[in-house]
C-alpha cells in the first residue's frame, strides 16, 4: 500500500529546495505549480493571488493557457476560485462545470477539465489567494490530497506575505495584504491617534515550515501540549482564580480545549504531512481563524477565540519565546492592537509612545479601557477582525471620535487626518496658553475648574490641564482594576501617593461606588434584575460597614496633617449620610485613641444623584459641608434613561427644561444654606452644557482633564449674569417651546462664545 504521507512529504521537500534557489519570482512560481501538478498527478495546477481591489488574478499555471497568466481574473465571490477565497474553505468537485458558481473563462482553456480541487491560501485566517489543481477525468480528490494541497498553500502564503510577488504585480495595483481596511467599532475613548500597529500578542512567525523528522516533531508537539496543559492547571490552582468568575471560566475552557482530541488529531496529521510542529499549529490555527471571522454567533465566535488564544500559547511553548517587540523596535507612535488585554499590560508599555488602543472586544467597563481613558488615549473597542487584519508596523489611524480604525490608510485619508491632528494641536496650544489665566467670566465671576480622576495615571493631567484640584476621585477604579480586594495598607498607600502627587491641590475622594455597571470581579453579589437600582454604592457600604470603615481609615491615615475631602455616592436619604458620618466618627476616635495624627481639616460631602434628594434639599444642605451633583446618574434617574443605552440617549436632553430646572433648584438650595455646590458629571465637560451651568449659578465644576482648556476658553468670553437672565426667562416661561439648547447656541453665537 502506498504511504499516504510520502507524497506530500516529497512535495514539500521539493518546494523547500525551490524556495531556496535564487530564482526570479515568476520563475519560482512557475516551477512551484509544475512541481505540484507532477506530484499530485494533476493536469492543471494554478495559483490565483488576491489584489487589493478584490480581484483574484491568475499568477501562474501549469496546464492552462500560459497566455492567460496575469490576464485571467475573477472577483472575490465570483466563480469557484472567488467562492473559495470568499469562504476561505476548500472546494472538491468531480464535475466543476456542474457547480452553480462555475464561471467560464475562455482565455484559460479549462473547459476540458472536469475535476477540480481548490484551497485558500491562508495567512492568519485571511485568504490571500487560491491554489487549484484540475484533472480531465471526473474524480473526487481524497482527503489526504486536500490536506496536502492545503499544506502546500502555506508555502505560497509565505511567498505572498514576504512581498516577493510584488515584483510581478502590475504597476498601479497592490496585493491584498497591503489593502487598506476600515473597521467600525465602539468608541470607548475620544481622540485621534496616528501611528503604527503594535500587536499586543505578536504572531510567532513560523519560518521553518517543513520537518526533517516526523517522529521528532510529533514528540515536540506532545511535549509542548503537555507543558501547556500543566501551565493551565497551574493557573487554575492559583489563589486568585480559585473562586468563581470569568477568568476561571475561560481557563476551564482552555483546559477542555487543550485536551480536545479533534484538535490534537488535526495537529498530528499536519505534522505527518511534513510540517514542523510550529507550522502545524499555524496551519490549524489559520483555518480556525478563517472560520472565526465568518461566524456570526457570538457564543461560537468566543469559543473559536479561545482556540485561537490556545494556539498562540502553544506556538509560544514550541518556539520558546514571546517575540514581543524589543524596546528599541517599539515605535514612538504606537497603536496597540489586541483582542483583549489586562489593564496592567497596557501600563507596561512605554506610556509616552502609545497613541491609541484598538480592541476586538472590550466594553466601557473593561479595566483596560478605564486605564486607557485615564491615560487620555483614544480607544476603539469591538473592532471585529482587527488582530487578524493588522500586521506589526502597519500604518494605522485610530479615530476615537468616530469609532473607526483605518488600517494601511490611503494617502488622501492619511493627509485628511494629519490635518485634523494639526488643527487639534493648534487648539491644544491655544488652550495651554490659557492654563495660568485666572478663570474669571467677563462679568467677574470666579469659577473653580477641577478635574475628575481615579488612577495614578490620571494625575499628570492635573498640571498639564491647569485644573485647580480633583473634584471627583473615583476610588472604585483601584478596586476595579485589581484582581483581588486591595488591602487596607494598599488603599492607604494609594491615597497617600495621590495626595503627594497632587502637591497640595484639593482632592475630593469619593468612597467606593461599586455595584451597578461598576463591576468588581472578586466581589460578586447575586445577579440583580435591575442593577442600576440595586445594591450599590452607599447602600452596599452601609450594609458592609467593614468595607467602608477600612476605606475611611485608609483615607484618614493617608491625609494625616493634610486636608481631607470625602463624599458619598448615590445617597437617597439624608439618614444614610448620618449613618456614614457615625462610621467616620468612630474611625476618627479610633485614630485619636491610637495617638495617630488626624487630617488638619475634614470636609464631608454628598453626591446628589438620586432625585429623592430633591425633596430633602434643606436637610441635605445643612447636613453636609458640600454637595456634588452627579449629573450622569441624576439624569438617568430623573429622566428614566439608561445612561449606557445609546438607543434612548438621543431622545432626552440634559439641556431640556425639566433637567435644567432640577439643576437650578439644587444650586438655589445650596445658596439658601451657603453650602457649596459643584457638579462633576459629563455635563461639565462640554462647553455648551457647562455654559448653561454657569448661567444657572454654578460656580464650581469638575470635568475630564481634556475639557479644562475648552471650558476655560468658553467662560472667559461669557457674561454669566446676562446668560442667567436669558436662561431663567426661558425656564420660567411655561408657554415658550423653543428648545433651550437652541437658545443657548444662539446666545453663544451672538456673544462670540466658543462652544
Ligand atoms: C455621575 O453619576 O454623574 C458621576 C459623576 O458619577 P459616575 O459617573 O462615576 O457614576
Ligand atoms: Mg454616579
Amino acid at each position: 500500500m502506498r504511504d499516504l504521507s510520502a507524497g506530500p512529504r516529497v512535495l514539500l521537500k521539493r518546494l523547500r529546495e525551490l524556495m531556496a534557489e535564487p530564482l526570479e519570482p515568476q520563475e519560482r512560481l512557475d516551477r512551484i505549480v509544475r512541481q505540484i501538478a507532477q506530484n499530485m498527478v494533476a493536469e492543471v495546477c494554478s495559483v490565483y493571488v488576491l489584489r487589493s481591489d478584490g480581484v483574484l488574478e491568475l499568477y501562474a499555471t501549469e496546464g492552462l493557457n500560459k497566455t492567460a497568466v496575469h490576464l485571467a481574473q475573477l472577483k472575490m465571490g465570483q466563480g469557484l476560485v472567488g467562492t473559495i477565497a470568499a469562504s476561505a474553505r476548500p472546494l472538491n468537485l468531480s464535475d466543476a462545470q456542474a457547480h452553480p458558481a462555475f464561471t467560464y473563462l475562455p482565455e484559460t482553456g479549462e473547459e476540458i477539465y472536469h475535476s477540480f480541487l481548490g484551497v485558500p491560501i491562508l495567512r492568519t485566517g485571511r485568504a490571500l489567494g487560491v491554489l487549484v489543481v484540475q484533472n480531465k477525468a471526473m474524480r473526487n480528490y481524497r482527503e489526504d490530497e486536500v490536506e496536502a494541497l492545503e499544506t502546500t498553500a502555506m508555502v505560497l502564503a509565505e511567498m505572498v506575505a514576504t512581498g516577493e510577488l510584488k515584483k510581478i504585480t502590475k504597476p498601479g495595483l497592490e496585493l491584498d495584504l497591503s489593502r487598506p481596511v476600515s473597521i467600525d467599532g465602539n468608541s470607548y475613548g475620544e481622540g485621534i491617534g496616528l501611528g503604527y500597529v503594535v500587536l499586543h500578542e505578536p504572531r510567532i512567525v513560523v519560518t521553518n515550515l517543513l520537518n526533517e523528522d516526523t517522529d521528532q516533531e510529533l514528540q515536540r508537539l506532545a511535549e509542548a501540549l503537555g507543558s501547556l496543559r500543566i501551565s493551565i492547571d497551574d493557573m487554575l490552582s492559583r489563589r486568585e482564580v480559585s473562586m468563581e468568575g470569568e477568568h476561571r471560566a475561560v481557563l476551564e475552557t482552555y483546559r477542555m480545549f487543550a485536551h480536545d482530541r479533534g484538535w490534537v488529531r488535526k495537529l498530528e496529521e499536519a505534522i505527518r504531512n511534513g510540517l514542523t510542529a510550529e507550522a502545524a499549529v499555524e496551519r490549524v490555527q489559520s483555518e480556525t481563524k478563517a472560520r472565526m471571522i465568518r461566524l456570526t454567533d457570538p457564543y461560537l465566535r468566543e469559543r473559536m477565540h479561545d482556540f485561537d488564544d490556545l494556539a498562540n500559547r502553544l506556538l509560544r511553548q514550541l518556539s520558546g519565546y514571546g517575540a514581543k517587540l524589543s524596546a528599541s523596535d517599539f515605535p514612538t507612535d504606537a497603536v496597540v492592537v489586541a483582542r483583549a488585554m489586562g489593564a496592567a499590560e497596557l501600563l507596561d508599555y512605554p506610556r509616552e509612545n502609545v497613541r491609541g488602543l484598538v480592541l476586538e472586544e472590550g466594553a466601557v467597563t473593561s479595566h483596560v479601557v478605564i486605564v486607557a481613558r485615564a491615560m487620555g488615549i483614544p480607544v476603539v473597542g469591538q473592532a471585529a477582525g482587527a488582530v487578524a487584519l493588522a500586521e506589526n508596523r502597519d500604518a494605522v489611524i485610530i479615530d476615537g471620535d468616530d469609532a473607526k480604525v483605518h488600517l494601511r490608510p490611503l494617502a488622501d485619508l492619511q493627509r485628511a487626518y494629519e490635518e485634523k491632528v494639526r488643527f487639534r494641536a493648534r487648539r491644544q496650544a491655544q488652550f495651554r496658553a490659557l492654563r495660568d489665566v485666572e478663570p474669571l467670566t467677563k462679568d467677574g465671576k470666579r469659577i473653580t475648574l477641577q478635574m475628575n480622576a481615579g488612577l495614578l495615571v490620571d494625575l499628570p493631567h492635573l498640571n498639564e490641564a491647569g485644573a485647580e484640584g480633583i473634584g471627583l476621585f473615583r476610588t472604585e477604579l483601584q478596586f476595579m482594576i485589581a484582581s483581588t480586594m486591595p488591602k487596607a495598607e494598599e488603599q492607604e498607600a494609594f491615597y497617600r501617593s495621590v495626595l503627594k502627587q497632587t502637591g497640595g491641590k484639593p482632592v475630593t475622594f469619593r468612597t467606593l461606588d461599586i455595584g451597578g455597571d461598576k463591576v468588581v470581579p472578586y466581589f460578586r453579589a447575586a445577579e440583580e434584575e435591575n442593577p442600576a437600582l440595586g445594591w450599590r454604592a452607599i447602600r452596599l457600604s452601609l450594609d458592609r460597614p467593614g468595607l467602608l470603615r477600612t476605606q475611611l481609615r485608609a483615607m484618614l491615615r493617608a491625609a494625616a496633617g493634610l486636608e481631607l475631602k470625602l463624599m458619598l455616592p448615590m445617597v437617597t436619604e439624608v439618614s444614610e449620610l448620618k449613618e456614614a458620618r457615625e462610621l467616620l466618627q468612630k474611625e476618627i476616635e479610633r485614630q485619636s485613641k491610637l495617638g495617630e495624627q488626624l487630617p488638619r481639616k475634614l470636609q464631608f460631602g454628598a453626591m446628589l444623584e438620586v432625585p429623592a434628594l430633591l425633596w430633602q434639599l434643606d436637610e441635605l444642605m445643612s447636613e453636609v459641608d458640600f454637595v456634588s451633583v452627579g449629573s450622569n446618574d441624576l439624569f438617568q434617574f430623573a429622566m428614566a434613561v439608561d445612561r449606557g443605552n445609546a438607543r434612548v440617549s438621543d431622545r432626552f436632553d440634559v439641556l431640556g427644561r425639566p433637567f435644567l430646572r432640577i439643576l437650578r433648584d439644587i444650586v438655589r438650595g445650596g445658596e439658601r444654606h451657603q453650602t457649596p455646590v459643584t457638579l462633576c458629571g459629563e455635563m461639565a465637560s462640554k462647553p455648551l452644557s457647562a455654559m448653561a451651568l454657569l448661567g444657572l449659578g454654578y460656580r464650581s465644576v469638575s470635568m475630564s482633564p481634556t475639557a479644562v482648556g475648552p471650558i476655560k476658553a468658553m467662560l472667559l468670553a461669557l457674561d454669566a449674569t446676562k446668560l442667567g437672565e436669558v436662561l431663567n426667562a426661558a425656564l420660567d416661561d411655561t408657554r415658550d417651546q423653543t428648545p433651550v439648547r437652541q437658545i443657548l447656541i444662539d446666545f453663544a453665537a451672538a456673544n462670540g462664545i466658543p462652544v
